[in-house]
């Protein structure tokens, strides 16, 4: 290694390509000349300085000046891993991003993505072993990490959008920390738009700072008047307002999910074309962007907007809706409004209740201000924001608390036990995580039988940790071996891994309703998903069935390709694949009782005064509308509680109050339980099973006397 600026510039304008030894397409210098007035690259040779003399960097840089996209090549060229053999990583913490900048990189590179450029993300590897640069989601590195201790296929790693503070990033870089005091080849950078630039350079034992200026204009800020009720309508209306009166310049919509992303460039569409004909406005480019979008859709947001029907006439524009992925994740040029109803989903944790949830809540001030700055980067630009700045100045937090104090860390510590590292509490973390959700996390493995009573981790625990999903889930496929229906359980684990599949059109509710009730169990959601599993499956024509049944095809097809990864984490493992013969009325109750054997932690009694109480926890909850099961049997488990003004639980499955004694004894010891109607039953039926016990202690005594 050790290449200057120069050297490498000079082997990017070399006749042949140094990664696959083909000489260089006519695309590839295009976006050369445009790579070169990036602003990272008049900082190469001081970044090349720095990464010689260092083992950590910390680069900060605005949104769009190069970092993502240059950095790890400026790496590739000095470490040159197709001739060491060890390769580089970076690191993202949303999987549209991996996906898309790795995309981009590899036609920078001028080489097929997934090869000598690929991406690996939960469920979907797209690398080989000409893979030299990987962009990764940073679960997957921490996932890596765990067969790997020291991470030896890398010899660099770059941690990308370090203020994000994910839980996954939080604890890689605690582990790069370890890794490289032990490993002096390894190099670390650590890269952000914005950072608290001091605070990381500290924890990486006074790392060196590269500050990359970036350019970017002036951009106006307007608030609202008065609060909004309704932001996703006030965005509409701000998003054809602007399209009818300001200047050319695409808009960029912030909202929250793909739920309401899809509502809102549906409601453009229909109302952009009432305008565009009433006001003589230019066309539009509406489109939507969320991780779970398929790649050649995400891809459409870089596409330009369309011309003006008429040669002169009003100018087209792009809309994109987008998620939070667009803050400081991607880049999109010629954004010039920017519409911020000021939320975003994050994940809330309430550690005495259990539950952890994506919440839509209100963005920091720290985040908002990233959401103006993206109006800025061509030219002057426009931020609408859809709250008052009373608001902003009162009610917004200056930053977002780091995800770790607010996750449930069962999964992690998981992770982390099988790393070797037991002393959760001494681990050298930025931020300590709480004392009460760690021990929520070590009292749920314990209960899954992870981890013994000394808080190591079982055989049980090791094969857990080996199933990319959360550790209830991968509990209930192992425990299926028991009751003989694995198949079956890693179907309805595949189909709890994808975003809803029943669709429900506005215009045709009551059609869409009817079809799903075609599938519907009478044991509840997760058997109805079964069924819809089954069917698709068996279905000629996937699509055109998908669409005729208002099921969602993308997450159907998802769904079958998660269940073929998880079948072979499965196979790896030794856990033999089985079912039960489907006439056999065993068939449904064994399936229920492996459910029950993940998720026994989860699971709410109907009182007598018509309400749902979950049990252990005490709280009121309701069967989520989209429930199959109106005639609200006694006892359900649930997969998911959804934290609204009321308290669902989504997902959910009859089961016998008997099976939670039989199945989960350590955790169901009735005497820690608070008082209530399940309490009592469950105490009924733990009385009763202590007769019953005695009773055939008897007989089988007396029988042995008399057999003497
Ligand atoms: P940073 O990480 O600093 O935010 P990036 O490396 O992601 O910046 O992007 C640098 C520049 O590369 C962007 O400003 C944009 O011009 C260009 N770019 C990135 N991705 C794409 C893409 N998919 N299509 C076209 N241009 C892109
Ligand atoms: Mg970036």
């Amino acid at each position: 290694g050790k290449t200057t600026a120069a050297q490498q510039e000079a082997a990017e304008e070399a006749l042949h390509n140094g990664l696959t030894g083909r000489s260089f397409s006519q695309k590839y210098k295009d976006i050369l000349a445009k790579r070169r007035e990036l602003p990272v690259n008049k900082q190469r040779q001081n970044f090349l300085d720095l990464i010689h003399n260092n083992q950590f960097v910390v680069l900060v840089g605005e949104t769009g000046s190069g970092k993502t996209t240059q950095i790890p090549q400026y790496v590739v060229l000095d470490m040159l891993p197709q001739i060491e053999g060890k390769i580089i990583a970076c690191t993202q913490p949303r999987r549209v991003a991996a996906m898309s900048v790795a995309q981009r990189v590899a036609e920078e590179l001028d080489v097929k993505l997934g090869q000598e450029v690929g991406y690996s993300i939960r469920f979907e590897e797209c690398t080989s072993s000409k893979t030299v640069l990987k962009y990764c989601t940073d679960g997957m590195l921490l996932r890596e990490a765990m067969s790997d201790n020291m991470l030896s296929r890398y010899s660099a790693i770059i941690l990308d959008e370090a203020h994000e503070r994910t839980l996954n990033t939080d604890i890689l870089m605690s582990l790069m920390k370890n890794i490289a005091s032990k490993r002096r080849d390894i190099k670390v950078v650590v890269m952000s738009a914005t950072l608290d630039s001091e605070k990381f350079q500290k924890y990486f034992n006074d790392a060196p700072l590269l500050t990359v200026p970036g350019r970017t204009f002036p951009v106006e800020i307007y608030y609202t008047p008065e609060p909004e009720r309704d932001y996703l309508e006030s965005a509409i209306k701000t998003a054809l307002q602007i399209h009818a009166t300001e200047p050319e310049g695409d808009i960029l919509i912030f909202l929250t999910g793909e739920e309401e992303i899809e509502e809102a460039c549906r409601l453009l569409r229909a109302r952009g074309d009432d305008i565009i004909r009433s006001a003589n406005c230019g066309p539009l480019l509406i489109v939507p962007l969320y991780s779970t979008l398929p790649p050649n859709m995400q891809q459409k947001i870089f596409e330009k907007a369309p011309e003006p029907r008429t040669k002169g006439g009003a100018p087209g524009r792009k809309i994109v809706v987008s998620t939070n992925v667009a803050e400081t994740s991607l880049t999109i040029d010629g954004i010039v409004y920017v519409i911020d109803p000021g939320f975003s989903k994050q994940k809330v944790y309430n550690p005495r209740v259990r539950v952890e949830s994506l919440l839509v809540s209100p963005i920091s001030r720290a985040a908002a201000q990233q959401r103006a700055g993206r109006a800025g980067r061509t030219r002057p630009g426009k931020c609408f924001r859809l709250y008052t700045e009373k608001s902003y100045n009162n009610d917004l937090i200056e930053q977002t608390y780091p995800e770790i104090l607010r996750s449930n860390l069962g999964s992690i510590v998981l992770q982390l036990k099988k790393l070797g590292i037991n002393d959760l509490v001494h681990l050298d973390l930025m931020d300590p995580c709480a004392p009460e959700v760690l021990m929520r996390a070590l009292e749920l493995l314990h209960y899954l039988g992870a981890l013994d009573d000394d808080a190591n981790l079982t055989p049980i625990g090791h094969a857990i940790s080996e199933f990319p999903i959360d550790p209830q889930l991968a509990k209930m496929i192992i425990s299926a071996v028991e009751y003989g229906c694995t198949n079956e359980v890693l179907s309805i684990a595949a189909m709890l891994s994808v975003p809803n599949v029943f669709l429900r059109p506005r215009e045709a509710q009551r059609a869409a309703d009817m079809a799903k009730a075609e599938f519907a169990h009478m044991d509840g959601d997760h058997m109805t998903l079964l069924n819809v599993y089954h069917s698709y499956k068996s279905s000629s024509e996937p699509s055109q069935w998908c669409w005729d049944n208002f099921l969602q095809y993308r997450s159907l097809k998802s769904a079958d390709n998660i269940r073929e990864q998880l079948r072979r984490v499965a196979v790896k493992n030794n856990i033999p694949l089985l079912s039960n013969n489907f006439s056999s009325p065993e068939y449904y109750p064994k399936i229920r009782k492996a459910l029950t054997a993940g998720y026994f932690m989860q699971v709410a009694h109907l009182e007598r005064n018509g309400q749902y109480l979950t049990v252990k926890d005490n709280q009121i909850v309701l069967l989520h509308p989209s429930s199959v099961l109106e005639r609200k049997p006694e006892w359900v488990i649930y997969n998911e509680f959804v934290l609204t003004k009321r308290h669902y639980i989504r997902t959910a499955t009859e089961i016998k109050p008997e099976w939670l004694l039989e199945i989960a004894a350590h955790y169901y010891e009735l005497s820690n339980f608070p008082p209530c109607e399940g309490k009592r039953i469950l105490e009924k039926i733990a009385l009763r099973n202590a007769i019953v016990q005695d009773e055939q202690e008897r007989k089988k005594r007396k029988k042995e006397k008399k057999d003497k």
